[in-house]
């Protein structure tokens, strides 16, 4: 049985105990996080929240790209959240490899180029990373100035966060 099968199975059961049907859309905790899509790494198990509590933004590397600016302003603007918090983890994929030479594979195992993604975003230092992800949120000219933006780094072997001075 293919996986998403099984999962299926698994939310027919989680329907027939549901009982949060009546939730509000906007985060009851007012914060959005972006995040690393890493699979050790569950925003609401590491941050103690709620379903309805918080936006989760996630994407490889927990990068504020085009798309998670475009989630955080809609987030604030319509949503009324009032906290950013990004959070990448230590053991990263991103920290792996190089933009070139996944761009270079790729045209290469499929014998054509693309036009985009034109970025994979790859980084070889986390705190930096995180940094910069801080620095592209606060120097949007949407961005709320009202808003606190802060960034942390999960560690998958102790389950806590740290954060990165700005
Ligand atoms: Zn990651």
């Amino acid at each position: 049985m293919a996986v998403t099968d099984e999962l299926l199975k698994a939310n027919e059961a989680y329907a027939k105990g549901f009982t949060q049907g009546n939730l509000p859309m906007p985060p009851a905790r007012k914060l959005a996080v972006v995040a690393c899509m890493d699979a050790r790494l569950v925003p609401s198990q590491i941050l103690g929240t709620k379903n309805g509590d918080i936006h989760v933004i996630r994407n490889a590397g927990g990068i504020v790209t085009e798309d998670a600016l475009r989630s955080l302003l809609i987030s604030h603007y319509l949503l009324g959240t009032q906290e950013f918090i990004i959070i990448n983890h230590t053991d990263c994929g991103m920290l792996t490899f190089k933009d070139e030479d996944l761009l270079a594979r790729l045209q290469k195992e499929t014998g054509t180029a693309a036009v985009s993604p034109n970025h994979f975003y790859a980084f070889d230092n986390l705190e930096k990373n995180v940094r910069r992800q801080i620095q592209k949120v606060k120097s949007h000219p949407w961005s709320p100035k009202s808003v606190p933006v802060r960034g942390f780094i999960y560690d998958v072997k102790t389950g806590r966060l740290s954060e990165v001075s700005a």
